[in-house]
């Protein structure tokens, strides 16, 4: 039986001596696993459609329970991910969350049209380190670990000077409601994800803040660790 799915690679492990596993993000079925063949063989011509961020229609051979790819049409690469450290370490983080935080075979299309919105904008646009942000503030929404940006959790008043970060509640205390439990905050960290949880602009070195503290957040409410998102914050980009 053959199978069309349109769907973005997320990455591949090798199998065998010239082929791959790719786990794909698609839009009709969630995330599948589908086996290409001599993809790794330098005169490979579907190579394109096993590298990181591919976003293709495949056809897939379905036999059971498994996939192998017949063949693909590239719709969009992303190229601008290739030549960028910055663009390409904030994509990269976004595929890296679908790997480890959406299920196999969920289809979720809405969830895939955001990541696609996603890449295009980090790949296309000047502010990558924000699109990211405002990417994982609503993608953490989605997957149950969302950040509550409007006002103290406690007395919801409007934080102005030192907030507290709690990140067993993923939210923030004014300093009269603090009661020890979570960590002091720059203020320009909450006001940076609370500008772009609110859709507005805000500069790229005050992304990285918010990036900072989503990582903190991910590591320790999620307990897992964002290998992309620590390199682009390790290497001060
Ligand atoms: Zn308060």
């Amino acid at each position: 039986m053959e199978e069309k799915l349109n769907g973005i690679v997320l990455g591949g492990v090798s199998y065998g001596d010239n082929d791959k596993i790719l786990n794909i993000f698609t839009l009709e079925k969630g995330k599948v696993s589908a086996r290409i063949k001599g993809v790794k063989k330098a005169s490979a011509k579907l190579k394109f459609a096993a590298e990181p961020f591919c976003f293709a229609e495949f056809v897939f051979l379905v036999s059971g329970d498994k996939r192998t790819v017949k063949t693909a049409s590239l719709i969009e690469s992303f190229y601008p991910v290739r030549e960028d450290i910055v663009k390409f370490f904030c994509a990269a983080t976004v595929l890296e969350f679908v790997k480890k935080f959406f299920r196999e075979n969920i289809t979720d299309s809405e969830m895939f049209v955001l990541v696609l919105d996603a890449l295009k904008k980090i790949a296309y646009g000047n502010s990558p380190k924000k699109e990211l942000l405002a990417f994982l503030i609503f993608a953490l929404k989605e997957v149950g670990y969302a950040l509550k940006l409007d006002g103290c959790f406690a007395c919801e008043k409007d934080i102005e000077v030192k907030p507290y970060f709690d990140y067993n509640v993923g939210g923030f205390f004014c300093e009269n409601c603090f009661m020890g439990v979570g960590r002091e905050i720059n203020i320009k960290t909450y006001l940076a994800l609370k500008a772009v949880s609110e859709e507005k602009d805000i500069l790229e070195e005050d992304a990285t803040l918010g990036l900072r503290l989503i990582d903190y957040y991910i590591s320790n409410k999620a307990e897992e660790k964002m290998v992309a998102l620590e390199e682009l914050i390790r290497q001060k980009l």
